[in-house]
């Protein structure tokens, strides 16, 4: 049996995890990147497989062309290389005049430039079984903006024209190309915000919470699943309402 792949990346915590959990849950093969520890990867994987799902951890750099095919080929043996959700990203958040060209460099590599290497890499197998679907993790950000992280929203709104873009290149391969953007939600990136900033952010929220990684995986496994088939270009926002 051909079995349907999909490919996470930044899969082994926050986001990236809960989404690979719910995708092994409905019966995908995952696999998912990681770059900083094995034993994090090994640790999903033993959780997913006790629950009946295949995780396959692979060490892979977004950033690097390379680790983006070699997760491909990887892929490739378990079976049809079917979705990808390019979720891999960092902050390294500065007001502009004091933001480095390091500081700027280093996000747009990872969020978007990571998203456009793993996303070449992996469309190639989709266009030839004329069947896929991508989506990307932007964010809020991405659509309104916030000061102190001029590097960080200028990632995400720009995988967010890649996102319309690229559903206008592969929609008529039949390869469906959506986006996600998540508000505040609790994972090691929020974890880092001041309590000051943190309660400002509550406050901004209608429904004065922080969302759940879960709250976001579910969206995205509708979006890569066939249950939104009819779905294309689209931007998602999980967010809890917001006005930032
Ligand atoms: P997180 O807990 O900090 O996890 C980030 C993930 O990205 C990790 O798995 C990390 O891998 C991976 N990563 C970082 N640099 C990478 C690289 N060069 N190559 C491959 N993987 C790399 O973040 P998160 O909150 O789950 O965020 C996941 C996505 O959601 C990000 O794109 C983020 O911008 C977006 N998002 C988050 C929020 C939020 O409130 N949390 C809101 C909107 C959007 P390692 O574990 O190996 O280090």
């Amino acid at each position: 049996m051909n079995k349907k792949v999909v490919i996470v990346t930044g899969a082994s915590r926050g986001i990236g995890a809960a989404i690979s959990k719910v995708l092994a849950n409905l019966n995908y093969v995952v696999v998912g990147t990681f770059v900083s520890s094995n034993e994090t990867a090994v640790a999903l994987k033993n959780e997913i497989e006790e629950l009946g799902g295949t995780y396959i951890p692979v060490r892979a750099d977004v950033r690097v062309s390379s680790d983006c095919e070699n997760v491909v080929a990887e892929a490739l043996n378990y079976g049809q290389v079917y979705g990808l959700v390019n979720n891999a990203g960092i902050t390294n958040d500065n007001l502009l005049l004091r933001m480095t060209e390091e500081n700027w460099r280093s996000v747009i590599d990872t969020n978007l430039t990571g998203a456009f290497l793993m996303t070449k890499a992996a469309a190639k197998e989709m266009i030839k079984n004329r069947e896929g679907s991508i989506v990307n993790i932007s964010s809020v950000v991405g659509l309104y903006g916030n000061a102190g992280q001029v590097n960080y929203s200028a990632s995400k709104a720009g995988l967010i024209g890649f996102t319309k873009s690229l559903a206008k290149e592969l929609g008529q391969r039949n390869v469906r190309v959506n986006a996600v953007a998540p508000g505040f939600i609790e994972t090691d990136m929020t974890s880092k915000l001041s309590d000051e900033l943190k309660e400002k952010a509550v406050q901004s929220i209608y429904l004065k919470r922080f969302g759940r990684a879960e709250e976001v995986a579910e969206v995205v496994a509708f979006l890569i699943s066939e249950k939104s088939s009819y779905i294309n270009g689209e931007i998602i926002e999980v967010s809890g309402g917001i006005a930032l």
